[in-house]
């Protein structure tokens, strides 16, 4: 396994549509090797998901996993789970305000508005299909990932640039009020 560089910000490849993955790409050595990389890459940065995109592989796979995050330590766990060419489809239109970063937007976080319930169509690493409703903080992270594969960055979505701040100053003035929002969300509708 190896850690690969997360590109940023600007790099033209975040920018791109990935493609779909075959099957057969799927099932060969050097693909499973590569989601190793991803998934391994993904822990070393302390990400709650990485896109294959960001690792530049223009590819329709991301990985997802919380799991007592030092970046978002109010997230509830997510076992790790692998999305290949997944397709999100909100369920009802209720929104929500998710307060997100990324790995490639160094130093920056913003409020974005998700859709609190999604129904997911994927296949996972071995290419068995994947479906399930996922609510909440879940559903925040799962389209903040297929965002990538469609070369939108969470940034875009920032309504209002004023909600923008670093990390340390999130952790100085906006973290209480958001855990406290997440927590009620939680309560709400799980995870
Ligand atoms: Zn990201």
């Amino acid at each position: 396994m190896a850690i690969r560089k997360i590109a940023q910000i600007g790099h033209p490849v975040l920018r791109q549509r990935a493609r779909e993955v075959t099957r057969d790409e799927l099932a060969s050595p050097a693909m499973q090797q590569f989601i190793d990389d991803l998934v391994e890459t993904m822990r070393d940065a302390n990400g709650a998901g990485l896109a294959a995109i960001q690792i530049y592989e223009p590819i329709r796979i991301c990985a997802i996993e919380v799991r007592n995050n030092p970046r978002y330590p109010y997230k509830p766990e997510i076992p790790l789970t692998i999305l290949v060419n997944p397709v999100l489809t909100p369920v009802g239109d209720e929104t929500f305000e998710n307060n997100e970063g990324c790995l490639s937007v160094p130093n920056l976080r913003g409020t974005v508005r998700r859709f609190v319930h999604l129904h997911v169509t994927a296949w996972d690493r071995h290419g068995a299909p994947i479906e399930e409703t996922v609510h909440g903080l879940k559903a925040g992270t799962y389209q903040h990932e297929v965002d990538h594969l469609d070369g939108t960055i969470f940034v875009d979505r920032v309504a209002d640039p004023r909600t923008f701040t670093t990390w340390t100053e999130f952790e100085r003035f906006h973290r209480d009020a958001f855990v406290e929002q997440a927590t009620a969300l939680v309560a709400r509708v799980g995870s």
